[in-house]
C-alpha cells in the first residue's frame, strides 16, 4: 500500500514541476489560456494517480488524484477545477466498477475543496500559511471520504488506511502547492529580471567571448532598428556599426575578454544620422561562470548627450564669468556662510596692497580685517579695534556700503550683499578720483558762493549779501538782546566827481573808499558792504546808537583822510555822509527794511545838513550828532 501510494506521490510531484517548467513556454500567453494549460496538465496527472491507484476491492480504488484536483482549483479557480475534475471524472468512469459513483463524488468534493481554498484567499496569492490549511483541510476530508465507500470496510481495514490516506494526501497538496507557489515567485522575478534588463532607458546589451551579442534590450534593438531584441542575437558590432568603429569596440573587448580588465565611463562621440552628433558614455565589464572563467561581457552604454551639451554651456558660461571677473576694473570677493573667503579676483588683492597676502581663500573675514589693523592699511580706525572688526564681520551679513579711507591716500567705496544661500558678495571700488573731485567741486561751489555774494567793482559783500548778514545779525540780537546798528553811506556830489574825472575814475574812487571802510572798521565784528551805486552800508553787531556815532564818525574822517581830490565838491576832497540807525530787539523780531529806512533817514538828513556829516535817526528816542558838533 505504502509503495503505491508514494508512487501516487511521485506522479503528482512529476506533474507539479513539469508545469514548472512548462510555465516558461506559456510566458507572454493569455492568463485563460495558461490556466487551461495547468488544469489540463494536473487533469493528466490525476490519470496516471488513477492507473497507478491500490485496488481496495473490485472496482475500488485509492490514490492521490483528490490532491492533483484540488490543488487545481485552488491555483486557477472554477476552470481549474472544472478541467482537472472533469478529465479525472471521465477517466474514473471509464474505469467503472462498483465505487466509479462514489469515485466522481469525491473529484466533486476535492474540486469544491479546491475552490474554497481559491476564494478564501479572497485574490491575494497564497501564502505557505494558507497553503498549511489547506492541504488539511484536504487531507482530513479525504480521511472522512473512505467512510462513504459503498462497501461495509472493517475497522481495521480503516485504522490501516486512514493515517495514510489524510498524511499523504496532505504531503502531496502541500508539495504541489509549495513548488507552484515558488514556481510562480521565480517567474515573477525572471520576469521583473528581464523586463528590467529589455525596458531598461540605457542600451544594455551581454556579448560571448566572440563578442557576439547574447542578449540586448529593447532600447539597443530599436536604436539599430529593430523590431525585437531577439533578432540581434548573433550579431557583431560589424553589423551595425561603421567598420572602423566596430573594429576599434572589437580590439578593447578582446583585450577585456583576455586580461578581465572593466572599462568605465568611455565617452564617445557618434554622428547620427537623424539627431547629429551625440555623445555616449559606456561601462563594460566581463562576466565569469561559476568557476571564475570568463564566458562573456555585459555591457551599459548611456546617451549623455544632453549632459554633455549642458556641461559645454557650464563650461562656456564659467569661462565668461571668469573673463569677466579678471577684466572689471572693482574688486570682487565671495565669502561663504562661515564668513570665509571663496572668491576673489585680482583686482580685490591688488586694491589693498598691504593686506594681499592676508586676503587668501579660505582666509575668515576677521583674520583680513586684523591685518587691516596690524598693518595699519586703513586710517581713521575707531580706538576699540577689535570691536570694529566684531561690527564689520557681523555687518557682513547684513549689507550695506562704506567708504574707507586707506593710508596711501586713497579711497575706496566696499559694498557687500548679502546673498540668497547666506553668502555675502563685496565689490571693493577705487573712488579716490570721485572723492578728489568731490572736493575740487565743493571749493569751487565755496567760490562761487563768496563770488555770488561780493561785489565786483569794490570786492565788498554786495546787496544780496547784506541783506542776508543784516537778517542774520537782526535774528541773533533778538536772540541775545543786544543792539545792531546801521550806517547808511553816500558819496558827496559823487555825479560831478564822474563828470570832471570821468566813469573810471570814479570807479577807482569807490574801490579807494571801500577799501577805507574795510580798514577802518572791527573785522568779524562789522559787516561792510556795497549798498549799491555810490552808496556803502556798514551792521555793527552789538553796537548801540551813541557807539555807532562814534564808529561812523571815524569812517567818515578816514575817507576825509584819504584827501581824493575833488573839484567838484566844496571841500576841495572826496567827503561822505552816514545816516546811523540803531536798534535792540527785545524778544521778538525786528524789521530789518525799516532799520534800513531810518538809517536811509538819517542820511537824509546828513545830506540836507550840509554833506560830509554823521546823523543818527531823529526819532525816539531822538538825539542828532554831528561831526560839527563834535569837533565843536
Ligand atoms: P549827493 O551828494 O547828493 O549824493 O550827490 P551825488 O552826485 O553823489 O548824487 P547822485 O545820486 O545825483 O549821483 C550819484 C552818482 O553816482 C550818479 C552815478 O553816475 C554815480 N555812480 C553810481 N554808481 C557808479 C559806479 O559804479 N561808478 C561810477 N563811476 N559812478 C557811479
Ligand atoms: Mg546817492
Ligand atoms: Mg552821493
Amino acid at each position: 500500500m505504502w509503495v503505491v501510494l508514494t508512487a501516487n506521490l511521485a506522479v503528482v510531484a512529476l506533474f507539479v514541476s513539469s508545469w514548472n517548467h512548462a510555465r516558461r513556454w506559456m510566458e507572454g500567453r493569455s492568463e485563460r489560456l495558461r490556466s487551461i494549460a495547468f488544469s489540463s496538465l494536473l487533469g493528466v496527472g490525476t490519470v496516471a494517480s488513477m492507473l497507478l491507484s491500490l485496488p481496495l476491492h473490485p472496482g475500488i480504488f485509492l490514490d492521490l488524484r483528490s490532491s492533483l484536483i484540488a490543488t487545481a482549483g485552488y491555483f486557477a479557480g472554477p476552470w481549474g477545477a472544472l478541467i482537472t475534475g472533469g478529465i479525472a471524472a471521465a477517466f474514473r468512469a471509464s474505469m467503472g466498477g462498483s465505487g466509479a459513483y462514489a469515485g466522481i463524488i469525491a473529484i466533486g468534493v476535492a474540486a469544491v475543496i479546491g475552490l474554497v481554498g481559491h476564494w478564501s484567499r479572497r485574490g491575494s496569492e497564497p501564502t505557505i500559511r494558507h497553503l498549511f490549511w489547506f492541504s488539511l483541510g484536504l487531507a482530513v476530508m479525504s480521511g472522512l471520504g473512505l467512510f462513504g465507500l459503498p462497501i461495509a470496510l472493517t475497522t481495521e481495514l480503516l485504522a490501516r488506511l486512514g493515517a495514510p490516506i489524510v498524511s499523504l494526501n496532505f504531503v502531496a497538496t502541500f508539495i504541489a502547492g509549495f513548488v507552484i507557489i515558488q514556481g510562480r515567485q521565480w517567474a515573477r522575478e525572471r520576469a521583473l529580471l528581464r523586463a528590467a534588463f529589455v525596458q531598461a532607458p540605457d542600451f544594455q546589451y551581454i556579448k560571448d567571448t566572440s563578442c557576439r551579442f547574447v542578449a540586448v534590450n529593447e532600447t539597443v534593438a530599436r536604436h539599430n532598428g529593430f523590431a525585437q531584441p531577439e533578432a540581434m542575437r548573433g550579431m557583431t558590432d560589424f553589423d551595425i556599426a561603421p567598420p572602423q568603429r566596430a573594429e576599434m569596440l572589437r580590439a578593447i573587448e578582446l583585450r577585456m575578454l583576455a586580461n578581465g580588465d572593466s572599462i568605465e565611463n568611455f565617452e564617445e562621440e557618434v554622428e547620427d544620422p537623424e539627431r547629429g552628433l551625440r555623445w555616449f558614455a559606456t561601462s563594460k565589464s566581463p562576466i565569469r561562470d561559476a568557476n571564475g572563467a570568463i564566458i562573456g561581457l555585459a555591457g551599459v552604454t548611456r546617451d549623455i548627450t544632453a549632459y554633455k551639451r549642458l556641461e559645454t554651456e557650464l563650461s562656456a558660461k564659467s569661462d565668461q564669468f571668469r573673463y569677466a571677473l579678471q577684466e572689471m576694473s572693482d574688486g570682487l570677493a565671495m565669502f561663504d556662510q562661515d564668513s570665509r573667503l571663496v572668491l576673489c579676483n585680482e583686482q580685490y588683492r591688488s586694491l589693498f596692497p598691504l593686506t594681499a597676502g592676508a586676503r587668501q581663500i579660505g582666509a575668515h573675514i576677521k583674520a583680513i580685517l586684523a591685518a587691516v589693523v596690524e598693518t595699519g592699511e586703513q586710517v581713521d580706525l575707531p580706538a576699540d579695534r577689535q570691536g570694529w572688526i566684531e561690527t564689520i564681520a557681523a555687518s557682513q551679513k547684513e549689507g550695506g556700503e562704506q567708504e574707507i579711507h586707506l593710508c596711501d591716500g586713497r579711497w575706496m567705496r566696499i559694498r557687500t550683499r548679502p546673498t540668497s544661500e547666506g553668502m555675502s558678495m563685496v565689490v571693493v571700488s577705487d573712488i579716490t578720483r570721485i572723492k578728489e573731485a568731490e572736493v575740487v567741486a565743493l571749493h569751487l561751489s565755496d567760490q562761487l558762493r563768496v563770488l555770488a555774494g561780493t561785489d565786483g567793482l569794490t570786492e565788498l559783500r554786495n546787496r544780496r549779501s547784506f541783506d542776508q548778514a543784516l537778517d542774520r545779525e537782526l535774528a541773533r540780537a533778538a536772540r541775545s538782546g543786544s543792539p545792531v546798528s546801521l550806517l547808511m553811506i553816500d558819496v558827496d556830489h559823487f555825479k560831478a566827481y564822474n563828470d570832471t574825472y570821468g566813469h573810471q575814475a570814479g570807479d577807482e574812487c569807490l574801490r579807494a573808499i571801500g577799501r577805507c571802510l574795510s580798514n577802518s572798521t572791527r573785522n568779524g565784528g562789522d559787516t561792510v558792504a556795497r549798498y549799491g551805486g555810490e552808496e556803502f552800508a556798514v551792521i555793527l553787531a552789538d553796537t548801540d546808537e551813541q557807539s555807532a556815532a562814534v564808529a561812523a564818525e571815524k569812517l567818515r574822517l578816514a575817507v576825509r583822510k584819504l584827501a581824493r581830490g575833488h573839484k567838484g565838491s566844496g571841500k576841495g576832497i572826496v567827503t561822505i555822509s552816514i545816516g546811523v540807525a540803531a536798534v535792540t530787539p527785545v524778544g521778538g523780531e525786528s524789521d530789518a527794511s525799516e532799520l534800513v529806512r531810518r538809517a536811509d533817514e538819517a542820511l537824509y538828513q546828513a545830506k540836507a545838513a550840509g554833506r560830509d556829516m554823521v546823523m543818527c535817526w531823529g526819532g525816539p528816542p531822538a538825539r542828532k550828532t554831528s561831526s560839527r558838533a563834535r569837533r565843536a
